[in-house]
């Protein structure tokens, strides 16, 4: 910037020189004679021209330096302006008196080097100013550059203030959506804390209504307490006496057992109770009279012992021609149960046997008698699901679970397993096999439950413990199916195999280190007919003729061992049938024996009721040695 101003500066030195000639001789006409430079030839026009241009420069200046120090302006001297200088203007010289004009000139030229040197002192001042005012404007220069990066910088600010400042808009946006769901919630709790208001009054009023009472409460308490206390000083004696009563109840219980037994043995280890059934729809009606049922010594009212049963022979007849008259035979029972009697009233006569079996006395109940005489009605009872129709089996558990129950007040408990098999031309086989042993037939094998072991088990059978009606429901329903299945296979097998229900029961007395167990069993015996002696022996028959003879061997074996028994005798033929060695243990000794003799009503079969009748009359004839419980 100096450098560009130099030349204006000495530009405007020269000038200056040259304006102060021109000024100073505006009408020097006699410098065209006199020609001193080239310079001063040209003098009179330059003035016109720097003037203006050398007072625009130092207005600037001055323009610039408005704080500097004040400078008195001077006019320049022009052509037209008369000289300042305190020289006396000579008056025009005479053209001869050149000396004059010399000292005019002098004069003059004398004025104008103090004009000059005025001038240098001015431009000297000048040049001062310039360079300092050159130097306010570098400072002004840097100034504005730190005002420009200032600026830049406050620009800079501000661009990041609008960010910000949009940021801030678009979060008081978010906070305003915010406030205006927090007033939401706000009302929603203001309308919440209303609602707990009101239920803290409620609440306090119950509990005032509450405290009310605790405070009576309170007040019939302690009147309570002395009741309590003498309440409890009641107790302590009733409970004594309860113990006592405990211990007397004990006393009677096995009194009521050996009673009970008492009164079993009175009746006979071996009783045999004869059941009649009734004519079936579609059965032709017996002859009246057939069979009779006198009644006993009592009368009427004495439940029938005896029965008659009349026998007419054809091949028989009497000398005149005419036909033989029946032949009468008179039979007599523990109970005879006439085709009417209900199941209810056989139960009701062999309920106090089955209870034995609580007491720890083997029990078996036998249901003999041909194929259709009713031997499966009396132990499982009906077809149908009629509850009058139920069997013995049934009824009997039923009888032994509530008794067990009744027991458990007084100390015992009870546990019962059921197990049910039937027993085919000598082989066993499972009744409540199920799934894969279902499939295989459910073959069994009878063997000691241990070495040394008087208790028999049968192998792969199922025991299944049961505790009330219908697992004991259940158990006989599928009994039958799996009888069902094997009537389909052997034609009418079920009439043709033992089915033997036993039931282990399990008691102990806990508190007096009581226990007694003993096995129920309940048969329904295969059917007792003999082969018709008359019938061809194809293959069918030999069959059955096999199964007959397997069947008859069982059923004496049986009555043998029965004989056995009764007599006294050293051996036992148990091992004959599978039958009688499955039942070794519920037979004989402390055991005790019901025999169903179960009867056709019809003619046609009078032949095989009398077989019946008489290996029942001879099971009746037959005592047993006096019972002992099974007691551990
Ligand atoms: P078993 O088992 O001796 O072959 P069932 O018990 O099958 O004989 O009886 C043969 C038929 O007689 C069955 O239809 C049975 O319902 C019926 N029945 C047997 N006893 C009675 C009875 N006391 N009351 C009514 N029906 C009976
Ligand atoms: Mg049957």
């Amino acid at each position: 910037m100096e450098d560009a101003l130099e030349p204006k500066k000495k530009r405007t030195r020269g000038l200056g020189t040259a304006t102060k000639f021109a000024s100073s001789h505006p009408r020097a006409p006699a410098l065209t004679t006199v020609p001193q430079t080239q310079g001063q030839i040209s003098a009179p026009k330059v003035p016109k021209k720097t003037g203006p241009r050398c007072s625009t420069a130092v207005a600037t200046v001055l323009k610039n330096q408005k704080s500097g120090p004040a400078v008195p302006a001077q006019k320049p001297c022009t052509a037209a302006a008369p000289p300042k200088l305190g020289v006396k203007k000579p008056s025009k010289r005479p053209a001869w008196d050149l000396k004059g004009q010399i000292c005019d000139l002098n004069a003059e030229l004398k004025c104008c080097r103090e004009k000059t040197q005025t001038l240098d002192q001015e431009n000297q001042q000048l040049r001062s100013q310039l360079q300092e005012a050159q130097q306010q404007a570098t400072a002004l220069g840097i100034e504005r550059r730190t005002l420009e990066g200032e600026l830049a910088r406050v620009q800079a600010q501000a661009e990041q203030g609008q960010q910000e400042l949009e940021n801030l808009s678009t979060h008081v946006l978010e906070l305003e959506e915010r406030l205006g769901t927090q007033e939401g919630l706000v009302q929603e709790l203001q309308k919440e804390q209303l609602g707990f208001q009101e239920e803290r009054r409620r609440l306090a009023t119950l509990l005032e209504e509450q405290e009310r009472r605790l405070q009576a409460s309170e007040a019939a308490l302690s009147g309570s307490r002395a009741e309590v206390a003498s309440l409890r000083q009641e107790a302590a004696a009733q409970a004594a006496l309860l113990a006592e009563r405990g211990e007397r109840l004990h006393g009677l219980e096995m009194e009521r057992r050996r009673l009970h037994n008492q009164l079993q043995e009175l009746k006979g280890n071996i009783r045999v109770f004869c059941r009649v059934r009734p004519v079936l729809p579609g059965e032709p009606t017996p002859t009246p009279g057939f069979l009779l049922f006198p009644s006993g010594p009592g009368g009427p009212s004495d439940p029938p012992t005896h029965l008659s049963l009349f026998r007419s022979d054809e091949r028989r007849g009497t000398l005149s021609g005419a036909p033989a008259p029946p032949t009468r035979h008179d039979f007599s029972f523990d109970r005879i149960f006439p085709p009417g009697s209900g199941q209810d009233e056989v139960f009701e006569e062999i309920a106090m046997l089955v209870q034995s079996a609580l007491d720890g006395y083997p029990v078996c109940i036998f249901a003999y008698g041909q194929t259709g005489s009713g031997k499966t009605f009396t132990m499982e009872g009906g077809p149908g699901a009629d509850p009058q129709e139920e069997g013995l089996i049934p009824r009997a558990l039923r009888h032994l679970f509530s008794v067990a129950q009744e027991l458990s007040s007084q100390g015992w408990t009870y546990s019962f397993v059921a197990s049910y098999v039937e027993i085919y031309n000598e082989t066993v086989r499972d009744l409540l096999a199920t799934g894969t042993r279902k499939a295989q037939g459910g073959e069994c094998e009878i063997r000691r439950a241990g070495p040394g072991s008087e208790e028999l088990t049968v192998t792969n059978a199922r025991y299944v413990p049961v505790s009330c009606e219908k697992e004991v429901e259940a158990l006989l329903y599928l009994a039958r199916q799996n009888r069902a299945v094997a009537r389909t296979a052997q034609n009418e097998r079920s009439s043709r195999s033992h089915s033997v229900f036993q039931l282990q029961i399990s008691g102990e007395h806990a508190g007096r280190g009581l226990q007694c167990g003993a096995p129920l069993n309940l048969v329904d015996l295969a059917g007792s007919e003999r082969l018709d002696p008359g019938l061809a022996l194809g293959p069918e028959e030999r069959e059955r003729l096999r199964e007959t003879q397997a069947i008859n061997s069982s059923l004496s074996t049986l009555g043998l061992v029965i004989m056995a028994l009764s007599n006294k005798e050293s051996h036992v033929p148990y091992r004959n049938s599978k039958l009688t060695y499955l039942l070794q243990n519920s037979l004989g000794g402390s055991a005790k024996m019901l025999m169903f003799v179960n009867i056709s009503p019809l003619e046609e079969n009078v032949s095989e009721s009398l077989n019946s009748l008489r290996f029942a009359s001879k099971v009746n004839q037959c005592v047993i040695g006096t019972a002992q419980p099974n007691r551990k």
